[in-house]
Parts: structure tokens; sequence; C-alpha cells
């Protein structure tokens, strides 16, 4: 599908006089250049994806899906989605050298593959601004100083409605911070996490504009979510991968824990470590796996600190919409993620509510979003947020959203898309909240 173009946007934002003034001078290009020098100093270099390719292939059987997932170490393969159930697809990731073998694997067992990018390197140096603009203007994926330096300034500048918190650092030692948007006491809430995978960008850029449609609401759906319900947001949860994956490899998923014995493999995948059915389907106990579920429940401090946070610091019912944000494959995915044989007792307000959102989200620029429970929508998962949001918090409305593309680009989607996926997402919000009060969620 094109993307519509939105000629008045820029036009839009650089108008509002609360924007002007977040033209930060020369305070970008000096951080920019302690950041250089950090890296500098820590021998990073970035990591460089040249003629690497990425396949979409069909998997028909079980067998099928051995053969791809027993490739990942001997291919190098990285895989990018994941098909769990027969007929449907993966995306993967090879560098040049295993591209011919993995190929003739492919023809030997007669997968049904196409080839879905023919270089990753061009779309990622397509993502990197050549000039930071050092502002928020949703043109550009911003780095985590860049978004937290935004914080400060409406923290500042809202300071009215906007309560700023941090659930606790990272493992590399980052402030893992939110804020709490609230126009007055006594509304119900809804709670977004943030990039918790680190490659999918899109997710904090959709975010943070939408935080900034909420502080200055531009239509009166907008002002009616802003002013009626609560938002807790975290744009950046797993800060240490999201560094790594702007400084080091943009493709970097889990969080940077060095848990490895052995030493060789870093990170565990955050979305499979919270603690409800832990490591029982949809993860793996490799470390060296993008779906490593880590040594226990709860062992990275992003996750430990986040149900802390949910369970001491804010009051218990409160929270009526948990979110998981991700990317890419436009989903709204509910619990059960570990059993499709089951589903949970609020599923049918769930799906209402997915409907709400995926039908608001459509009338914008006509993108579909799917919605469904994980399991029998896309693949089984245990661990992950939204199940634990609702198993353990029992918080009624609680999902996954996958947000653009189809695996067109996948996490390499051009800075151009920043402002149309999180304008049909805003709409999106505004759906949702419209359908969560029709079947007394909210
Ligand atoms: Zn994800």
């Amino acid at each position: 599908m094109a993307f519509p173009s939105i000629p008045d946007n820029k036009a839009e934002k650089c108008t509002q006089d609360s924007r002007q003034t977040l033209r930060a001078s020369g305070m970008w290009s000096r951080i920019l250049f302690f950041v250089g020098l950090f890296s500098l100093a820590l021998g990073l270099e970035q990591v460089r994806y040249d003629n690497y390719k990425v396949y979409n292939v069909r998997i028909d059987d079980v067998e099928h899906y051995q053969l791809l997932s027993g490739q990942e170490k001997a291919f190098e393969l990285n895989s990018w989605r994941e098909a769990r159930h027969p007929g449907d697809s993966s995306d993967v990731m090879l560098p040049p050298q295993y591209q011919e073998a993995f190929e003739d694997l492919l023809n030997k067992y007669n997968f049904t593959y196409k080839l879905k990018i023919d270089d990753v390197q061009p779309h990622i140096d397509a993502q990197r601004p050549k000039k930071r603009t050092g502002y928020m203007e949703w043109t550009q994926f911003h780095t985590l100083e860049e978004i937290y330096t935004w914080l400060d300034l409406i923290e500042q500048r809202y300071s009215d409605i906007v309560t700023p918190f941090t659930i606790g650092n990272s493992y590399e030692g980052r402030p893992i911070r939110g804020i709490k948007i609230s126009f007055k006491e006594g509304n119900p809430a809804v709670f977004i996490e943030s990039n918790i995978h680190a490659r999918e960008w899109i997710t904090s850029s959709t975010i943070t504009y939408f935080i900034d449609e909420l502080l200055v609401p531009r239509n009166p759906g907008v002002r009616d979510i802003a002013q009626n319900v609560d938002w807790y947001i975290i744009p950046v949860l797993n800060v240490d991968g999201f560094s790594y994956s702007h400084e080091v490899a943009r493709l970097w998923r889990k969080s940077r824990l060095p848990s490895d014995p052995t030493g060789e493999c870093i990170g565990t995948d955050l979305n499979r470590n919270f603690d409800f059915l832990w490591m029982l389907t949809g993860a793996s106990d490799d470390p060296c796996s993008e779906t490593y579920a880590g040594p226990s429940a709860e062992s990275d401090p992003e996750i430990h600190q986040l149900t802390s946070y949910l369970n001491n610091s804010i009051p218990e019912g409160t929270i009526k919409i948990y979110i998981s944000l991700h990317s890419y494959g436009q989903y709204v995915l509910s619990p059960w993620g570990h059993t499709a044989e089951e589903f949970p007792e609020h599923y049918p307000q769930m799906m209402h509510v997915a409907k709400g959102f995926s039908d608001a989200l459509y009338r914008r620029y006509g993108t579909v979003f799917t919605y469904g429970s994980s399991a029998t929508t896309l693949y089984e998962v245990s661990g992950s947020g939204k199940e634990w949001a609702y198993a353990v918090k029992g918080i009624k409305i609680p999902y996954t959203i996958e947000l653009r593309d189809k695996g067109q680009l996948g996490f390499v989607l051009p800075p151009e898309d920043i402002i149309p996926v999180a304008r049909e997402v805003t709409e999106g919000f505004v759906g949702m909240i419209a359908a969560a009060r029709e079947v007394d969620i909210l």
C-alpha cells in the first residue's frame, strides 16, 4: 500500500508555539559529540548489513518449521518474524555468505519463499538522519537522549498535567523513564510500554507523537481521551537495547544482560521474561536465541522494575487497559498466548475493544490490522507482558499491538512513515477508548 502524503503536517506542527521553544540550539551537537566519544572509547563500531537479504519463507508443516529454526546458528539466520503454524510464513535475514546455501536448502525441501529485502543496509542508512534537527518533529527516528530531553521539556511545560516517573535503572544503568498524563482526578487509566524490543523504533516514535497529541489535542476525539482517561506511558522500556540499536547493531532485539554462562551471547527477550507461565511455550532457553526468556522469570531489571512499579506505585484496579507496543505485522493480539484451545473469560470484550481500535485506525488511511488471541492469530508465546497483565494483574484488556508494516520493510521503515503510522494509531486509540466504554471497561 502506498503511504499517503501529509503536506500539511510540518507546517501544522511548527506553527504550534509550544513547539518553537523545543528547538534547542547547539546542545544537540554537543550531546551527539559526547555520545560519539563514548562509543569510540568503548571501541564500538556500527555493525553493517551490506547485502544482507530478508526472505519470506512459508512454513507448510512441522518438518519445515524444525528445518528452518534449526538453521539459526549455521546460517547466522536472524529471525524478523516467526511463523508458528502451518501455512504461516517467517521473515528471516541472512548475511551474504550463507544466502546461496540457504536457497539451496529451501529448494531442496520444497519451501515456498520470496525475497523481501534485497539489501538491508541502504534502508538502515535511510533511517539515520544526515543532520539531526535536535527537536521532536517526528520526521526522524530519535535517540534515547533526544527523547529524554524532550520529556524534560514537556514535563516542565505541562507540569500541571504531566507527572514524570522512573521505574528504576536498566542493567547498564540508564534510567527507564515514563510519564503520567492526567487532566483530572479519578480517571480510569491506560498503561503503555513501548520499545521493549530494541529494534522496533517505530513504537517509541509513534507513542511520543501520541503523547504530544494528548498534551495539545487537535480534535474533539483526542481531547476527550486526553481529558477523561489517565495515560501512563513508558516510551522506551528496553533502554539499553534501544541505545545499542542506535549506536552499534541496528537490528538488536533483546536486552543487554549478559547471562550466558559461556559468555558467547548477550541479552534476554524481555517480552518472554515476565513471571506468568515463564518458558512454557514460544520462548527459548538458548541464550543465543532471539527469543531467549532469560535465566529466570524477571531476571532482567527492566521487567522486574516494571512489574514492581505496576504493583506498588499505581493504585490497584486503576489500570483498565495494558498495551505493549511492537512492530511489525499489523496485529492487535490478546491473551491467551500459550494456548489456542482455550480463551480467557474477557475474550469477547477484548475482541470488541480490538475491533474498535482496528476500525478507527482503518478509517484514517485504510491500513488493515488483524485482531485475535496471540495463539490463534500469530504464534504461541508465554512470559509476555500482556499475559502477565491479564493473568496476574487482572487487567481485563491487555494487548500486544504490532504496528506497520506487513513485512515489506519490517524494522527498517523510512522516517517518512512515522507521522502516518502515529496518526492512524492515535485514531485507533480514540476508537479503542470508545469501544471500551461500550463494554463497561472504562
Ligand atoms: Zn516486538
